[in-house]
């Protein structure tokens, strides 16, 4: 017996959906997918009409998925924004120079405007040459502290109002996951939030219409949509703590779908006891980006990475952020501390 869809009754189901059970047809799932997303924009008051929004682009399926769902959202409930695309080459060969090449064709499929900026023309230094330097373990603390300014500055360039990002729902359950087993509670609070607002100069507001989406309803998406999206793993993807916690929510998951908008839940209304320390928000002394140091960590990485000494950026250093911007000598201790690679 055939199933017919639970929301049509006409059509044939040809998928069961992971976050709701219901057995759906294509179009019907399309349309209950666009719809959810569209409602977590108007619900969360994402954008206002005439800004400039720049859709983080990595040409992997949750940013493809972001881009196409946004331009069909953008034209069928008239929001009024000007979209584009923005992509950062963190310069890993054999990765994002292919996963770049997917994003020039989706730039011509959605007839978006496409803005690429590299670590290498903004920092001197490209993931290929940093991994050489610094080995496999803290390679993502130096990519992820880039990226993050990265995009901010291509945004910049572009005067772009605000920037949406592809993470969705496993993405958002992970890092709840991942903070609270670190005890990192000021990144706690932060990591549910849906949009970050304006949090001084050079930083653009960012937002996750995807918050709510599951990973697995993602893929179906863009599977059904016969989307173009690149599937290949970073060559230097370790980071093996988020592995855990990754794996760890997917059998959750199996057991309850729920476990996935449970986290986010539990993450959302986790408050902050009053009296706890939070940092303060400055600027760098150096770049000007915000810091809640003396130096921000990017500046600290890059100049750890151009004196040879790759751990300066890894841990608690911040005693030392004094000694750097005055341009002191360190201590051949200090020296030799920062130096060793054997993290
Ligand atoms: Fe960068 Fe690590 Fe992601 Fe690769 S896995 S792109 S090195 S953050
Ligand atoms: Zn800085």
């Amino acid at each position: 017996m055939p199933v017919f869809c639970s929301s049509c009754d006409t059509k044939r189901a040809v998928l069961k959906r992971p976050k709701t059970g219901h057995s759906l047809c294509k179009e019907c799932f399309f349309g209950a997918f666009e719809e959810e997303v569209h409602q977590t924009i108007v619900s969360a008051r994402l954008f206002n009409r005439g800004e400039t929004v720049g859709i983080g682009a990595s040409g992997g399926k949750d940013s493809t998925v972001l881009a196409h769902v946004m331009k069909v959202l953008n034209e069928r409930y008239d929001y009024g924004l000007s979209l584009l695309l923005l992509s950062v080459d963190e310069g890993i060969t054999g990765y994002r120079d292919d996963s770049l090449e997917t994003v020039k064709r989706n730039q011509q499929q959605y007839d978006l405007p496409l803005k690429i900026v590299s670590y290498e023309e903004l920092y001197g230094w490209t993931m290929d040459a940093i991994v050489k330097q610094v080995g496999l373990k803290n390679n993502c603390t130096f990519c992820g502290v880039f990226r993050r300014q990265a995009l901010d500055r291509g945004a910049m360039m572009l005067k772009v109002d605000k920037i949406c990002t592809g993470h969705n729902a496993d993405d958002v359950a992970e890092t709840v996951l991942m903070n609270v087993l670190r005890g990192d509670i000021a990144r706690l609070r932060r990591c549910t939030a849906i949009s970050t607002a304006s949090e001084g100069d050079g930083v653009i507001p960012r937002c996750k219409p995807l918050k709510y989406a599951y990973e697995k309803e993602i893929v179906l998406y863009a599977y059904f949509k016969k989307l173009d999206y690149f599937s290949t793993e970073c060559i230097y993807s370790p980071n093996a703590y988020r592995g855990h916690a990754r794996t760890f929510l997917k059998d959750l998951e199996a057991v309850r779908p729920s476990a996935i908008m449970d986290v986010i839940h539990s993450g959302e209304n986790l408050s902050v006891r009053e009296g706890v320390r939070m940092p303060t928000q400055g600027t760098c002394a150096r770049c000007g980006y915000i810091s809640s140091q003396a130096l921000c960590k990017a500046c600290v990485l890059l100049e750890g990475l151009n004196r040879g000494l790759p751990r300066l950026g890894i841990g608690k250093h911040h005693r030392l952020h004094g000694k750097i911007l005055a341009e002191q000598p360190l201590t051949e201790l200090e020296e030799r501390k920062l130096r060793a690679v054997d993290f």
